[in-house]
């Protein structure tokens, strides 16, 4: 039988109505680099959404389901997009501006988006670009930057304040589909050409309901985030959702992403919670170990994205900003899980193990290891396999152009429609996720696995290292052995007979795993959301000639 509840589809919209008027007072804060940064409350950005919607369906023409693009940093007139563009039925297409020109074109044309809303100072990079967009006819830029590079483009191009100026402040937001898409974002194409994973606005409410869980972020109308992960990469991680359920503030870096600018943020606003990729908090680390600053508010950081090595948070907590590691992908929202220690580990000697794992798995998402047989593994914290999920908020196929059925590739997913991750790992009876490696990145010696992420982690915990990538090259005794690459903290040396008779030291690394080739760098090149980018290392050191 059926039940007697009521019905409401879970839509976006219903999260902007709630947070701009329970939450009007809240403020989304946006980094200027100048004296004052920028301040707009909730409310107003309730009345500027519908102003942009006006805007996008009265002059632009927006009707349907069609994709309308962002090119734009962590600003409050993004977060304007993000709620206006999916509320009125449209799709939300958050454009990644580190990728390379070719992919982002290819990007463009694949979603067949015709508006781009774009950042001023990222005008040089979109207008080399607009004469390889096919769909685009509407150019919107917002904030400073010289217009007088789009002379001559065939696009119109509007001033995004002349467009809302006038418009009513109120929309009639439509009664939705839950199911219907509400935003896309391509995977990176680390393998091939870029995947576009559609979010609904079921999943984007189910997911952010779940990032403001105690157990997850747990944040509420006291707090104030800084959002450093872009809201390009994965919605920010949920975030500009969540904070509008609940009314917490939002510090926006704008293009300001460096370390500096960031402890000056940190310094000036106070926020109390910060969200972003291990390399950001590594930079971070440097620049408040050189450069020291009052940043005490600053007492919970989410790191994710890649695996936090154990000396960042052991750094972090020594400076009282406790870091919860979170994992997640495109393909999850992101969040799949996070590192909250169960109650009998907090304020044991265990508890910070705890806390390195992955961590546990939301109600939201189902978890189970594949062997390489594709046999179903144990979850005894032992046996390695891909991790396989499903869930409310995971995708279940990538996007194929608004007629053509999805793709569904056997690479990705199983037959019975699990998203297969990629990553490697054990799970614990009591669903802790450890993961030892990315499926490509592992080292495969000899027939025996070397997990690169250990090794990294061991080296950075070196006093002289500030980071390393340790990635497989070819051998023809063993197939594959490890490379590390290191770069040493400004001032520092190490040679390589130190650094390896400290790997052996540890008790963790078995001496057949330790590296025999080794090398300095610069610094560890890394990819457009700022992990360590491994294939560019592989690329380069393809002949492993640096015995
Ligand atoms: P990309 O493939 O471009 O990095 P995503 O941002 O979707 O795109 O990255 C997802 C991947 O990042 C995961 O499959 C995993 O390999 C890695 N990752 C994310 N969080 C963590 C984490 N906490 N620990 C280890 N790896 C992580």
């Amino acid at each position: 039988m059926l039940s007697t509840m009521q019905d409401v589809p879970l839509l976006i919209s219903r999260i902007l109505t709630h947070g701009s008027t329970i939450h009007g007072t809240s403020q989304v804060i946006t980094w200027t680099g100048e004296a004052e940064p920028h301040r707009r409350s909730f409310a107003e950005i309730g009345d500027r959404a519908a102003q942009l919607a006006h805007a996008l369906r009265e002059d632009l023409g927006v009707v349907g389901d069609e994709r309308v693009a962002t090119l734009m940093w962590n600003n409050s007139e993004h977060v304007e997009a993000y709620f206006a563009i999916p509320s009125m039925g449209a799709v939300l297409h958050t454009l990644n501006l580190r990728l390379p020109p070719e992919q982002l074109a290819w990007i463009v044309n694949h979603a067949a988006d015709r508006i781009v809303i774009v950042n001023g100072s990222l005008l040089p990079l979109l207008a080399p670009l607009l004469p390889h967009l096919k769909t685009v006819e509407h150019v919107v830029v917002s904030g400073p930057g010289d217009r007088s590079v789009l002379a001559g483009v065939a696009a119109q191009v509007h001033e995004y304040e002349e467009l809302l100026a006038g418009k009513p402040t109120s929309y009639d937001w439509p009664e939705l589909d839950e199911r219907q898409a509400a935003a896309m974002c391509y995977t990176s194409g680390t393998t091939g050409d870029p995947k576009g994973v559609v979010y609904s606005h079921r999943s984007v409410y189910l997911h952010s309901m779940q990032v403001n869980m105690a157990q997850s972020m747990g944040l509420t109308d006291q707090d104030t985030t800084l959002i450093v992960v872009p809201q390009f990469h994965v919605n920010a991680w949920g975030l500009p959702h969540a904070t509008f359920m609940t009314g917490i503030n939002m510090l926006m870096p704008d293009r300001f992403l460096q370390a500096a600018p960031l402890a000056e943020m940190i310094a000036t606003e106070h926020p109390t919670h910060a969200a972003a990729v291990p390399t950001i908090w590594q930079g971070l680390l440097t620049e408040l170990t050189a450069r020291p600053r009052d940043v005490s508010s600053l007492t919970q950081v989410t790191i994710g994205g890649s695996a936090c090595p154990p000396s960042l948070m052991e750094a972090f907590d020594k400076l009282g900003m406790r870091v919860c590691h979170a994992w997640g992908m495109t393909e999850t929202s992101p969040l799949g899980t996070i590192a909250r220690a169960p109650a009998h580990a907090v304020g044991t000697p265990e508890e910070f193990a705890y806390r390195l794992t992955q961590g546990r798995f939301p109600a939201g998402v189902e978890a189970r290891l594949s062997g390489p047989g594709g046999e179903r593994l144990p979850w005894d914290g032992e046996s390695a396999g891909e991790l396989e999920v499903r869930g409310n908020w995971i995708a279940g196929a990538y996007y194929n152009g608004p007629d053509a059925e999805p793709l569904r590739p056997a690479d990705k997913f199983s037959e019975d429609g699990w998203l297969k991750t990629g990553d490697v790992g054990t799970i614990s009876p009591y669903g802790f996720l450890t993961l030892t490696d990315r499926a490509k990145d592992v080292i495969k010696s000899g027939g025996e696995w070397i997990s690169s992420v250990d090794l990294e982690n061991a080296l950075m915990s070196h006093p002289a290292v500030a980071e390393a990538a340790v990635v497989a090259v070819p051998d023809e005794k063993w197939g594959e052995r490890p490379l590390a690459t290191v770069v040493l903290k400004e001032g520092a040396t190490a040679d390589f007979e130190t650094l390896r008779a400290f790997l052996a030291d540890q008790g963790k690394i078995a001496k057949w795993q330790l590296p025999e080739r080794w090398t300095i760098i610069e610094s560890v090149p890394k990819t457009s959301v700022g992990k360590f980018d491994k294939k560019v290392l592989r690329r380069q050191y393809a002949d492993g000639a640096l015995d």
